[in-house]
C-alpha cells in the first residue's frame, strides 16, 4: 500500500471473468471498504465498489479470483484480517506493522509482540507487509524502519510463514539485509518494482514476484522485461486494492474483481496463455500462502 490516495471516481466496470481461477495475492480489504463507502457504495454493479466483505468475496470470485490474501499495515489491520480469515474460507491473512508506520510506533517491541502472536494463527499465512520505503521515510525514520523490517523476518522465520516484502527505492537494502538476518523459506517481493537485472536476481535467490496493476501501465516497460524473465513458479498477482488500479482504470479506486486485467496483461508480457498463467500463479500462492 502507498497510504497517500490519487483515486478519484466509481470504481471500475467488472472485467471479463477468468476461466481458470487465480488468487490476488495482496489485498486491503478494509481500505477498500473504506474507499466504497467514502463513494456511498450500495452495490458493486453501480460502480460504487463492495460494500461488505461478503460483496467484496463475491464479486472477486465471479471475476475467477477465488483466494484472497488480506494484508495486514499495522496492529489494528492485521487483527481485522485474522477475524475476517477465520470468517471466510476464501480469506488467509498476513500480519505486520507497515515500513512507514514503523517509525511512528511508540514502542515498536510491544508492535511486534503482538504481531508476533497474532502469527501463531493457522489462517496467518504470512507476516507483512514490511521492508524499506527510502520514498516516504525520511532519513530520521530508517534506523527504526530498518530495526522493525529484522524484526518481521525474525518472527517469519520462527513461525515458518511467508514473509512479504515492501520495496520501495530499497531494492540493494533489502537484499542486504536480508543477506545479513538469513532469509526465510519463502520470501513474496509485493508489488515488484524493479528491472529486469533485479529481477533476475530475485528469481536466483528463490524470491517469489508479485506483480501488480503497475505492469499494466504504460511507462512500466522495465517491468514487463521483470515479468518475462520470473518463472511462472515463481510469480504471483496482486491488486495492492484499493491502489494501484490497472489500465485502462489507472487512478481509480481498485478492488480484487479487477485481477482480470493484470493477470492478462502479465500473459502479454511472458507470452503465456492465460489459462496456463493462471494455474501456475495459483499453484504459486497455494505453495506460498496455501492451502486456503
Ligand atoms: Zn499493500
Amino acid at each position: 500500500m502507498s497510504r497517500k490516495s490519487h483515486r478519484q471516481g466509481e470504481f471500475p466496470p467488472a472485467p471479463e471473468p477468468l476461466t481458470v481461477p487465480v488468487l490476488d495475492s495482496h489485498t486491503h480489504l478494509d481500505m477498500v471498504l473504506e474507499e466504497a463507502r467514502a463513494s456511498g457504495a450500495s452495490a458493486i454493479e453501480h460502480g460504487n465498489g463492495p460494500a461488505t466483505v461478503v460483496d467484496a468475496i463475491a464479486s472477486a470470485r465471479a471475476a475467477g479470483v477465488d483466494r484472497l490474501v488480506q494484508v495486514g499495515v499495522d496492529v489494528p489491520s492485521s487483527r481485522w484480517g485474522l477475524a475476517v480469515a477465520r470468517e471466510h474460507s476464501a480469506v488467509v491473512a498476513t500480519v505486520a506493522v507497515h515500513p512507514n508506520e514503523a517509525p511512528r510506533v511508540s514502542d515498536v517491541d510491544v508492535a511486534l509482540a503482538e504481531i508476533d502472536a497474532l502469527a501463531a494463527d493457522p489462517r496467518v499465512r504470512g507476516v507483512g507487509e514490511t521492508g524499506l520505503d527510502m520514498f516516504r521515510t525520511g532519513a530520521d525514520g530508517r534506523k527504526a524502519q530498518e530495526e522493525s523490517f529484522r524484526g518481521h523476518i525474525e518472527i517469519a522465520k520462527r513461525h515458518g510463514k511467508a514473509l512479504v516484502i515492501h520495496d520501495r527505492d530499497a531494492h540493494a537494502d533489502i537484499l542486504r539485509v536480508l543477506d545479513e538476518t538469513g532469509a526465510p523459506d519463502a520470501v513474496v517481493m509485493h508489488c515488484f518494482s524493479g528491472d529486469g537485472e533485479f529481477a533476475a536476481e530475485c528469481v536466483r535467490r528463490g524470491f517469489v514476484l508479485s506483480f501488480a496493476g503497475t505492469v499494466t501501465f504504460k511507462s512500466a516497460a522495465p517491468l514487463r522485461v521483470a515479468a518475462g524473465v520470473t518463472p511462472p513458479e515463481q510469480m504471483l498477482v496482486e491488486t495492492d486494492a484499493p491502489f494501484l488500479t490497472p489500465m485502462p482504470y489507472r487512478g481509480r479506486p481498485n478492488a480484487p474483481y479487477l485481477i482480470p486485467l493484470t493477470v492478462r496483461a502479465l500473459a502479454a508480457a511472458t507470452g503465456a496463455g492465460v489459462d496456463a498463467l493462471c494455474a501456475a500463479i495459483s499453484a504459486t500462492g497455494e505453495r506460498v500462502f496455501g492451502p486456503w
